[in-house]
């Protein structure tokens, strides 16, 4: 997308707003299933908590990706984009039984994550195949809040309890299918990725009825030029050959499956927002723009350093800035930025946000959560709209004070 194309969206449909290049989104679920060509039966489920519009989900469903889901409302979206129920994973974490067996009923695979679920899943619905989520104790990623692998997780099955699952599993008669880890956000080295796997692999042979493994997610994508990334070649290349062995040994050809949602949609998302203030201080420069960490919390909540351009006057000399927005608490987006010079009233863009941004939104300060455009074969789509008045009201009750 080009600046030009940017700066339209914005005068169209005002700011701030969300804005996502289906180019990128298709090219990259092309690269990374390109990556793994030698696999004979490879599954993408998109991880819709990423970014989880409507139009999104049916972009990967005409894709061929299935849907990774955390929550029954994730599921009912991916089955309102017309996703089939059986290419969509359920992998929630400490939900109830009821929210597990609402799933059932609405056919899509369920991940199991803990012993207690596993056990009372396998008493009442034996016939039911389900997948374990495993915890290898990995470390991988840098930020604690989204390294979910390590030991102090709260997420999966440790793999120090295989023994516990393996007597529910035949105490039930119920029935594995698949054997599931993610291990966190941003992996940059492959060798503990395929340390962990080599996990994966051992705990699958105790399974004599597997269909699929799948490795989860967590792959790097690059937030400014020259950062470094996930190598998917290197990891296409070396799991898969890893994985036709081991389905040889196993003795039957099971189907690899991953999880993106950062790597499929991070890239591919702009954040656009107004300058509505240029403010000189004894210290800084401020920009301050019409958003906050209502919009995108990203840079607040993990300290995410996401690129700002000035689409508006993308060729000025460039000056140190501090990214500020608008709500009444401390909402910084960045400090000593050097962006091509800030005229009040010009359109910044964030990069990288498709991932976790818009599905963060909240509406603190009663403000209303933006407009998001998928931009698509050269031309702009709204698929949501910006929130109005009545939606802040909507579900209020005023109560009547005697
Ligand atoms: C969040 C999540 C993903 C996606 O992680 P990314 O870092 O966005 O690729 C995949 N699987 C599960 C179970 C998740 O919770």
């Amino acid at each position: 997308m080009t600046n030009a194309n940017l700066l339209n969206i914005s005068s169209k449909y005002g700011s701030p707003v969300y804005v996502y290049d289906s180019e990128k989104i298709i090219s990259q679920y092309k690269r990374l299933t390109k990556a793994f060509k030698n696999v004979e039966n490879l599954r993408l489920h998109y991880a819709v908590k990423a970014l989880s519009n409507l139009s999104v989900l049916k972009l990967f469903n005409n894709l061929g990706s299935g849907l990774d889901t955390v929550s029954i409302q994730e599921v009912k979206l991916g089955i309102k984009a017309g996703v089939d129920p059986s290419k969509i994973i359920y992998t929630p974490n400490g939900v109830s039984l009821e929210e597990l067996e609402e799933a059932i009923g609405l056919g899509v695979q369920i991940n199991i994550d803990n012993l207690v679920i596993l056990e009372q899943f396998g008493t009442n619905h034996p016939d039911v195949p389900v997948c374990i989520r495993i915890n290898p104790h990995v470390m991988a990623g840098g930020n604690t809040n989204i390294s979910v692998g390590h030991i102090d997780s709260k997420f999966g099955i440790s793999i120090h309890q295989m023994p516990h699952v393996l007597r529910i599993v035949e105490n039930t008669k119920m029935h594995i299918n698949g054997v599931h880890m993610h291990t966190g956000s941003d992996i940059l080295d492959i060798d503990v990725f395929l340390h962990a796997a080599e996990i994966l692999f051992e705990v699958a042979e105790n399974f004599k009825d597997l269909e699929f493994l799948d490795f989860g997610s967590g792959f790097k994508v690059p937030y400014h030029d020259n950062d470094i990334q996930t190598d998917i070649d290197e990891l296409g290349k070396k799991l898969s050959k890893r994985f036709n062995d081991f389905c040889k040994s196993y003795g039957r050809d099971l189907t690899l499956a991953f999880e993106p949602g950062k790597f499929l949609v991070s890239e591919a998302g702009f954040f656009l927002v107004k300058v509505n203030v240029v403010k000189q201080t004894t210290s800084t420069v401020f920009a301050q723009v019409d958003s906050g960490f209502n919009h995108l919390i990203r840079p607040m909540l993990y300290g995410a350093q996401h690129d700002i351009i000035n689409v508006s006057h993308p060729n000025r000399k460039k000056r140190f800035y501090s990214v500020v927005g608008y709500i009444c608490e401390t909402d910084t987006f960045a400090n000593n930025k050097m962006i091509s010079e800030i005229s009040e009233g010009d359109i910044l863009a964030f990069k990288n946000a498709g991932a976790y941004c818009q599905t963060m939104a909240s509406n603190y300060n009663s403000r209303f959560r933006p407009a998001e455009v998928l931009w698509y074969k050269g031309e702009a789509h709204l698929i949501r709209e910006r929130e109005t008045f009545e939606d802040l009201i909507k579900n209020q009750k005023m109560v009547e004070f005697s």
